[in-house]
């Protein structure tokens, strides 16, 4: 027999959810702010109310603890983060928290004793929108943040997070000396659902789909092309040191370059998100002189990132202007977990639901697990109009299938028999 998870629940959590920020249109749970606080503070409430374990640690992620029968035993994991983009949507991040304690909150009401305990994870600032760093609160849950990651600055506020954190009673010390919080070997897994904020599995008219691993990432934050501001009427063609023309050009190629990795069986995204010239040097009778943009390229190979970066590199090459793509940042593409992978398929199966394996281009806190050497899985939830924006938006009927694969698969890592 199956045990439902609370829908009820769930669409009471995600209502307070939504009405517990201040945007309009959107949402905002800034990372370390007053939204992200609100929202650990309504599911930690809502968690005691089931009688649940609460606990956090020193980088405040919070822990939902339905205790097992053995406490021995190394504890199954589920959840996601609750901080969100600024004017984002409702469901990135928290449907994984909401979710697994949607589960709980099933087995809590049918009395359910499960042999391992069971734990829902509520991750902080999963986005790197706030601060730039990536995966903050899984980092610090394994002692891997590293002292310099808290002397980075929240873009708006400009407090470092070392602030942020000790403004809200967490421990930045013991996170700058690399005290894990979590230690890998008395976790069994860590499973993650989270919408798919790609337009794949609806276009497919599948409800979920497996993940088969979390694209790396190599970055360009602060990229610059440089030639020479010249007279767009007096300088000839063979006399300018465009900076336009010369990043265009590169653009161009490297698109290219993409096209033939992809015909050779390369996996991989390549994206100039933002293209500056200087508001108060550019004009519409100069030569632009100088540009500023970045370079974001992901994929699930090492070697594809490698060689997409060679590539990149030689597609520079028009005289007069210099390129220089700075430091370079990003995190290790990573696997999941092969048993986990085919139990939340079969789960799927079980409730009549094809979930076919798709990778995931976007990065997420499984990441962090599955480089901790914690066995990770990751179920997408379709969802309409992608992430990052107000408009997302997932079904609580396409939620309920997903909650009950998860529940499945937990209870069976458990050793319980919903
Ligand atoms: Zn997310």
């Amino acid at each position: 027999m199956t045990v439902a998870p609370d829908m009820v629940l769930a669409a009471r959590l995600f209502e307070r959810l939504r009405l517990d920020n201040t945007d309009q249109d959107g949402v905002t749970r800034d990372t370390y702010g007053a939204g992200e606080q609100r929202a650990h503070d309504l599911l930690a409430a809502e968690a005691r109310a089931l009688g649940l374990e609460v606990r956090t640690d020193a980088a405040l992620n919070l822990y939902l603890t339905l205790p097992g029968r053995d406490r021995g035993l190394p504890v199954v994991m589920t959840g996601s983060h609750l901080d969100s983009v600024p004017v984002g949507g409702n469901y990135d991040g928290a449907a994984g928290v909401v979710a697994g304690l949607s589960v709980l909150a099933g087995w809590v009401a049918a009395g359910i004793s499960l042999r391992r305990d069971v734990t829902v994870m509520a991750i902080r600032a999963e986005e790197s929108a706030w601060f730039p760093v990536s995966y903050i609160g899984s980092k610090a849950a394994f002692g891997q943040l590293g002292a310099e990651a808290l002397e980075a600055r929240r873009f708006d506020t400009g407090r470092t997070l070392a602030e942020h954190l000790a403004g809200l009673g967490g421990k930045p010390d013991a996170l700058a000396r690399g005290e894990p919080q979590l230690d890998a070997r008395a976790i069994d897994c860590f499973i993650e659902l989270h919408i798919e904020q790609g337009p794949v599995l609806l276009g497919q008219g599948d409800v979920l789909g497996v993940v088969t691993g979390i694209c790396g990432s190599l970055r360009y934050r602060r990229a610059r092309a440089v030639g020479r501001y010249g007279h767009s009427g007096a300088t000839p063609r063979l006399y300018r040191q465009d900076a336009v023309v010369a990043f265009a050009e590169l653009v161009y190629r490297s698109n290219q370059d993409w096209a033939e990795m992809e015909a050779q069986g390369h996996e991989l995204t390549l994206t100039f998100g933002r293209v500056d010239t200087d508001p108060h040097q550019s004009d519409l009778s100069k030569v632009a002189g100088e540009i500023d943009f970045c370079i974001d390229i992901r994929s699930r190979s090492k070697a594809t990132l490698a060689e997409m970066d060679r590539r990149l590199r030689l597609a520079v090459r028009t005289p007069g202007v210099v390129f220089d793509f700075g430091a370079a940042s990003g995190s290790e593409p990573a696997r999941m977990d092969e048993n986990l992978r085919q139990a939340l398929t079969s789960a799927a199966a079980a409730h009549g639901l094809c979930a076919p394996a798709l990778p995931s281009g976007a990065g997420h806190d499984s990441a962090t697990f599955a480089h901790a050497a914690v066995a990770s899985a990751m179920l997408f939830v379709r969802n309409a109009n992608g992430s990052h924006n107000p408009g997302e938006t997932m079904t609580m009927n396409d939620f309920a299938a997903g909650c009950a694969v998860l529940g499945s698969v937990l209870a069976q890592r458990a050793g319980g028999k919903p």
